[in-house]
């Protein structure tokens, strides 16, 4: 009998080198970066291409991350590209989307990139002084420059990078500077992702501090008016006025659509869950077996308890009570228990519910100004209703796999 293959996504994130990385970030969640790490081999990489590629997908997704996942050369990557037209399907849509710091962009990678149809993201903080910051060298260098002339690279081959834009305590005075300078710089898709890890107090900014950054960066938003820069922190809010999903990691439960494969073919469902869920190693299983694991059994089973506070929420549809790495119960960090920022999540809801429907009500400033934001609102709106309406083989969402990870 012939198989159906399934219209849904699923997203494999490869890790070839793992956490190592050039540069040195000083909030980096990966560590340590050091050359010792074991890297990715052609054969790990066969394996997990073959067996992803076997699965009943229609719209199979490789997100390369790291660390830096471009430290693995050229060779690797062209080598990748080889595999996935020898084992792709027929009607199989493949997509690959890589996150990176940019610095190693060569223009024969970025030529592959385009050959091949890459989404690719950048990591950049804002201008030269603000990205500065953290995100610098070895040699605690600023990293900016070198991070736009891989940018410049891969505009050289007609490839438009996304920006994934890390915020922090030093960085969040700066929202409307660099909300404006990355907008200035011709970027038109922007994620922010904010520093909330415990290990890493110094750089960690509160859910309220987080959501007043968003806030900021939607006023700013706002008053520039284009609904081609889309930030994707924000369609979650819109997605809800509209009454649809999204499939925002974080936001509405698609941890169980994606796992993470680590350089020696270990396979988690995600970086953050990996001292807790570990489903085995690809060269010794398939990966449709995953699902049979008692490790991803119980992950989906607690995943899936939708706690009685969200139960009867407005939001749940969109929410979906947040990434489990981020719940709480009784005090403490629990996957079973309830979104950390659900009261935050809330407000900013509400408040863009407020703005938009004042848009699009009576009593909006002046004439000329109603007309103008009216018809960014409807340009909005109509963006993420396209948006969710092909969300089923949306690459460009797989990437949020990554939020917070560079
Ligand atoms: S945050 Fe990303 S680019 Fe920076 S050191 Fe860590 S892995 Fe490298
Ligand atoms: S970051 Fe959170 S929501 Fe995203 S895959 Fe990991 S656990 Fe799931
Ligand atoms: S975490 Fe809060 S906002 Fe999200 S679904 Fe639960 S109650 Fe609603």
């Amino acid at each position: 009998m012939k198989r159906q293959m399934s219209e849904h996504w699923f997203s494999i994130q490869l890790k070839p080198v793992g956490n190592m990385c050039n540069l040195r970030c000083k909030y980096c969640y990966a560590r340590p970066h050091t050359s010792a790490e074991v890297i990715m081999s052609y054969d790990v990489l066969e394996q997990v291409i073959k067996k992803t590629l076997q699965q009943d997908y229609l719209y199979p997704t490789f997100s390369w991350h790291g660390g830096e996942p471009t430290l693995i050369g050229y060779d690797f990557f062209y080598q990748a590209m080889l595999l996935i037209e020898k084992y792709k399907r027929p009607n199989q849509v493949v997509r690959n989307l890589i996150q990176t710091n940019a610095t190693r962009i060569t223009p024969q990678l970025a030529e592959l990139f385009k050959k091949y149809n890459f989404i690719v993201s950048v990591s950049l903080d804002g201008p030269e002084h603000i990205h500065g910051i953290n995100r610098v060298t070895g040699e605690s260098n600023n990293s900016f420059s070198q991070v736009m002339d891989g940018i410049k690279i891969l505009r050289q081959y007609g490839i438009e990078p996304s920006v994934i834009c890390t915020v922090s305590r030093e960085t969040l005075p700066f929202a409307a500077e660099v909300f404006n300078f990355l907008i200035s710089q011709g970027f038109k898709k922007i994620k922010y992702s904010p520093v909330f890890d415990s290990t890493r107090d110094e750089f960690s900014i509160t859910s309220d501090e987080w959501f007043g950054y968003l806030k900021t960066v939607f006023y700013e938003w706002f008053k520039v008016g284009d609904a081609t820069i889309q930030i994707l922190d924000l369609n979650e809010v819109i997605a809800w006025l509209l009454k649809r999903s999204i499939n925002l990691c974080s936001c509405n439960r698609t941890c169980l659509h994606w796992v993470s494969i680590d350089p020696k073919g270990e396979i988690y469902p995600c970086e953050y869950l990996r001292e807790q869920y570990y489903y085995g190693n690809i060269t010794q299983m398939e990966l449709r077996d995953v699902y049979y694991t008692s490790s991803y059994q119980e992950f989906k089973k607690i995943y899936e308890t939708v706690p009685p506070k969200c139960q009867h929420c407005e939001f749940f549809k969109v929410c979906g009570n947040g990434c489990p790495v981020t719940r709480v119960r009784d005090g403490k960090i629990s996957l079973d228990g309830v979104y950390a920022f659900c009261e935050q999540r809330r407000e900013l809801f509400y408040e863009i519910e407020k703005v938009f429907k004042s848009v699009l009500g009576e009593n909006y400033i002046e004439e000329k100004e109603i007309k103008e934001k009216e018809a960014f609102v409807h340009a909005v709106i109509s963006n993420v209703e396209e948006e969710t309406e092909n969300m089923k083989h949306d690459d460009w969402r797989a990437l949020l796999h990554n939020w917070k990870k560079c």
